[in-house]
C-alpha cells in the first residue's frame, strides 16, 4: 500500500460544490492543498486515505465552495456609507479628489478587505475611487492594491484617465494632495492621468506575489449616451466619433501590450453609437473577452448581439439606481448572445455592501421580473456568476473559480447550521436566496487561511475599524463636511 502523500492543508467532511464544468458535488467531500494549489478534490474517505496534512479543517455541516469573485467595486466608498441623499447625491467625487491622503485610501482598503474576507469574497476588481479613478498620482491606487495583498486577498485595481466628454469632475482638472505640509493643488490632464495609470499597472505587474494586479478602466469606452440625473453633460455627437474611436483603439492596443483587462461602463446607446460611427468591424476589433462591461443597463438587441458575439464579459449590478433610470441589464439575453455574465456588487456604497451574497437573490428577482418567469436564473447558474463565470470574465478561469486539481486553493466554507439552511433541501437554492456573508466560516486564499470563524489571520478588526474612523474624520474635516447635517433625509 503506497504511503500517504504529504499536503499542507486538507478540508474534510464538507458538502463540496466544485463549480467545475459538470457541476461535480461531493456530499462528504474533501479538498487537498499543497503549495497554494489544489492537488485533489473528492470523497473525504478517499482523500483521508491518500493524504496526510499539516493542517486539517473539519467542514462538518458546512458547504465548501470556490472563493467568491466580485467583478466590479469601488475603493473609497467604504468610508462614505450612509452619506447619500436622493437630491444632493453624495460627496464621493469631491472628497476623493480633494480631501484624501494615501493613508485614507489604505485605511479604506483595509476596511474593504476585512468586509470581503468576512463574506468570502477572495478576489475583486476595485476601481480606485468613484468614476473616474483617482490617478493624479500613483500613491492612491498602490495603497489600495497593497492593503488588499497584505490582507491576503486578490485584487485587480482599475485605473485610467477621466472621460474627456463626461469626466464627472469640475472644470480645470486638478486634485489636492494632502501631506504633512498641508494641501497642494495638483493639476493633471488626460495624458498625465494615463501615464500614472500605466505606471501603476507596471508597478503591480512587477510586484512580488500575484495577489495584486492592475487593469485599464476608461470610464466610457464608447462615450456615455444616457443622462445622469445629477450630472448634466452633453452627449457625444458624430463629430466626437473620431476622438472616441481613437482613444478606444488606444485602450485596446495598450491592453494587448500589457496583457490586462479593460474595465468600462456601458449603458443603452454606447454600443449603438460605436456601431453607427466606428462601424461593426472596428467596434468588434476593440471589444473582446478581456473587455469587462460594468452595468450594461437598458441595452438594445443590436448592442446585446455585438457584445455577445465579441465574447465580452459583463459585470451586472443587481441593486443600482441605473435599474430605475435605464432598466435592468439584459443578463440572460447577453448570456445567450455569447457574453460572460457575472453578478457584481458595485460596492461598497451608496446602498450596496461588499457582501456579494446579497446580490444573488436580487439578480434572480430582477430577471424573474424582466422575463415574467420564475423558471429563469437556476440557482447553480447564479452561483457560477460569482465563481466560475466570474473567473472567466477576469481571464483567470485556468487559475480560479472552481475547485479542481491544479487551480489556486481559493475556497470558502459556509456554516449550514443556521435556521435558513435547516432542513437543507436544496443547497444552491438556499445559498442564493437565504445565504449571506454572515454564514461564511472559513476563507482560504492561495492555500493560506485568512479567516477561521471570527479570527482573521492578517487583520485585527478593531484596529482596522479604528484606523478607518480616524482617517474618515480627517477627510471630512478637510472637506468641511458635516456628516450629520449635510445628508439628513428631511
Ligand atoms: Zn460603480
Amino acid at each position: 500500500m503506497t504511503p500517504p502523500e504529504h499536503v499542507d492543508l486538507m478540508v474534510v467532511h464538507g458538502l463540496v460544490l466544485t463549480m467545475d464544468a459538470v457541476g461535480t458535488r461531493h456530499d462528504d467531500g474533501a479538498v487537498a492543498v499543497r503549495n497554494g494549489r489544489i492537488v485533489a478534490v473528492g470523497p473525504s474517505e478517499e482523500l483521508e486515505r491518500r493524504f496526510v496534512a499539516s493542517r486539517t479543517i473539519d467542514a462538518h455541516d458546512q458547504a465548501v465552495l470556490p472563493g467568491l469573485i466580485d467583478t466590479y467595486t469601488h475603493a473609497g466608498h467604504g468610508l462614505v456609507r450612509g452619506l447619500f441623499h436622493p437630491v444632493h447625491g453624495w460627496p464621493a467625487g469631491a472628497l476623493y479628489w480633494h480631501a484624501t491622503s494615501p493613508e485614507w485610501w489604505r485605511a479604506e482598503a483595509r476596511l474593504a478587505a476585512l468586509e470581503r474576507t468576512r463574506c468570502g469574497v477572495t478576489s475583486a476588481v476595485v476601481i480606485v475611487g468613484s468614476t473616474p479613478a483617482r490617478v493624479d498620482e500613483p500613491a492612491y491606487a498602490l495603497a489600495v492594491a497593497r492593503a488588499h495583498a497584505d490582507a491576503g486577498l486578490r485584487v485587480v485595481v482599475g485605473v485610467g484617465p477621466p472621460d474627456p466628454l463626461f469626466p464627472h469632475l469640475d472644470d480645470a482638472w486638478h486634485a489636492t494632495r494632502w501631506d504633512a505640509t498641508g494641501p497642494t493643488r495638483v493639476p493633471f490632464d488626460y495624458e498625465s492621468a494615463l501615464a500614472v495609470s500605466l505606471d501603476v499597472i507596471h508597478t503591480l505587474a512587477g510586484g512580488d506575489g500575484d495577489l495584486a494586479r492592475g487593469c485599464l478602466a476608461p470610464p466610457y469606452l464608447f462615450g456615455r449616451h444616457v443622462a445622469h440625473k445629477l450630472l448634466p453633460r452633453r452627449f457625444p455627437t458624430a463629430s466626437d466619433a473620431a476622438s472616441i474611436g481613437r482613444e478606444a483603439e488606444r485602450m485596446r492596443s495598450l491592453a494587448d501590450d500589457l496583457g490586462v483587462l479593460v474595465h468600462t461602463h456601458m449603458f443603452h446607446g454606447s454600443v449603438a453609437y460605436a456601431l453607427e460611427h466606428l462601424g461593426a468591424d472596428a467596434t468588434a476589433a476593440i471589444l473582446g473577452p478581456d473587455v469587462v462591461i460594468a452595468h450594461a443597463n437598458g441595452l438594445a438587441a443590436a448592442e446585446v448581439d455585438a457584445l455577445g458575439s465579441a465574447g465580452c464579459s459583463i459585470a451586472t449590478v443587481p441593486t443600482t439606481h441605473e435599474n430605475l433610470w435605464y432598466g435592468f441589464a439584459p443578463m440572460l439575453d447577453l448570456r445567450d448572445a455569447g457574453a460572460v455574465v457575472t453578478i457584481s456588487s458595485d460596492g461598497a456604497a451608496p446602498y450596496r455592501s461588499l457582501d456579494l451574497w446579497r446580490d444573488l437573490g436580487s439578480a434572480t428577482w430582477n430577471m424573474w421580473h424582466r422575463h415574467h418567469d420564475q423558471a429563469v436564473m437556476a440557482p447553480e447558474s447564479v452561483l457560477r456568476m460569482v465563481t466560475s463565470d466570474a473567473a472567466r470574465a477576469l481571464g483567470v478561469a485556468h487559475e480560479r473559480g472552481s475547485l479542481e486539481c491544479g487551480k489556486c486553493a481559493d475556497l470558502v466554507t459556509v456554516d449550514l447550521r443556521a435556521p435558513h439552511f435547516t432542513p437543507l433541501t436544496s443547497l444552491e437554492y438556499q445559498l442564493v436566496h437565504f445565504g449571506s456573508g454572515a454564514d461564511v466560516h472559513t476563507v482560504v486564499v492561495a492555500g493560506e487561511i485568512v479567516k477561521r470563524g471570527e479570527v482573521f489571520t492578517n487583520m485585527e478588526p478593531d484596529t482596522v475599524r479604528a484606523e478607518a474612523v480616524d482617517e474618515s474624520r480627517r477627510a471630512f474635516e478637510r472637506a468641511g463636511i458635516d456628516t450629520i447635517d449635510a445628508y439628513r433625509w428631511r
